[in-house]
C-alpha cells in the first residue's frame, strides 16, 4: 500500500484529501507545519508527498528544498491557489514533480498522484472488476461483457469510485465530494445526472438505487444480455 503525506493547513482540505486517499487504498499522514512536513519526509517512509505551498512554520516551497536539498527524489505534488503562478514557476525550480491548483477536485488529484506513483512503479493496479464488468484505468474504457463502452471524464471517474467500493451504498454526498470536489454544491443533481449517463452506456441494472440511502454497484455485476443503449431511463 501506497503511503501518503499530506502537508496542509487547512483542516477542511486535509481532511477531504485524507477520506478520499484512503478510500482509494492509500496510507495516509497529515501534517500542518512546514517544519513538520520535512522532518516527517525525512523520518518515514513515503511514496508521495502532497504539499500546500502556504504552510506555517517554514512555507511549502522552504519545505521542498529541504527535502530535496538532501537528495531525496520522493515525488511531490505542490498545491497552490490559481492566481500563484510566479509559486510555481519557483515550485518547478526547487523540484516539485506536479501541481494542483486550488481548487481542485479529487478526480483530477488522484489522477496525478497515479501517475507519479507509476512513474515510480508504486501503483500496478490497471483493472478493475465488478462481475462482467471493467475498467481499464490506463485506456480509461469500460468494458461490459463483450461491449467496450467509451466514458466521459466524469462518467469515467464515478464508475471508478463504485467499482473502488463494489457492494458498497455510496451516499450522493459521498460520490459528490470524490468526484466532484469540495467546492461542489450539496443541492447539486448532478449525481443522479451522470447516473443515468452510466446507466444509459451500461446498462441499468449495473448502478442500483438504494432508496433513501445512495447507489450500489454489486460485486457480480452481470452483463445484460439485451441491448441497453437507448433505453429510456
Ligand atoms: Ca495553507
Amino acid at each position: 500500500m501506497a503511503r501518503i503525506l499530506i502537508a496542509e493547513d487547512e483542516h477542511r482540505i486535509a481532511s477531504f484529501l485524507e477520506k478520499g486517499l484512503r478510500a482509494n487504498g492509500f496510507a495516509t499522514v497529515v501534517v500542518d507545519d512546514g517544519h513538520a512536513a520535512a522532518a516527517a519526509a525525512r523520518d518515514s517512509d513515503f511514496d508521495l508527498v502532497i504539499l500546500d505551498l502556504g504552510l506555517p512554520g517554514q512555507d511549502g516551497m522552504d519545505a521542498l528544498a529541504e527535502i530535496r536539498r538532501r537528495g531525496d527524489r520522493l515525488p511531490v505534488i505542490v498545491l497552490t491557489a490559481r492566481d500563484a503562478v510566479p509559486d510555481r514557476v519557483k515550485g518547478l525550480e526547487r523540484g516539485a514533480d506536479d501541481y494542483v491548483t486550488k481548487p481542485f477536485s479529487f478526480e483530477e488529484l488522484l489522477a496525478r498522484v497515479r501517475a507519479r506513483l507509476r512513474d515510480t512503479g508504486k501503483e500496478e493496479v490497471t483493472q478493475l472488476r465488478a462481475g462482467g464488468l471493467v475498467l481499464d484505468l490506463r485506456t480509461r474504457r469500460a468494458t461490459i461483457g463483450s461491449r467496450t463502452v467509451e466514458l466521459s471524464a466524469r462518467e469515467y471517474a464515478l464508475l471508478e469510485v463504485f467499482l473502488r467500493h463494489p457492494d458498497h451504498v455510496l451516499s450522493r454526498e459521498q460520490l459528490l465530494s470524490h468526484v466532484w470536489g469540495y467546492d461542489f454544491d450539496p443541492g447539486s443533481n448532478i449525481v443522479e445526472v451522470y447516473v443515468r449517463y452510466l446507466r444509459r452506456k451500461l446498462g441499468e441494472h449495473v448502478i442500483e438505487t438504494v432508496r433513501g440511502m445512495g447507489y450500489r454497484v454489486s460485486a457480480r455485476a452481470e452483463p445484460s444480455t439485451g441491448p441497453d443503449d437507448g433505453r429510456s431511463t
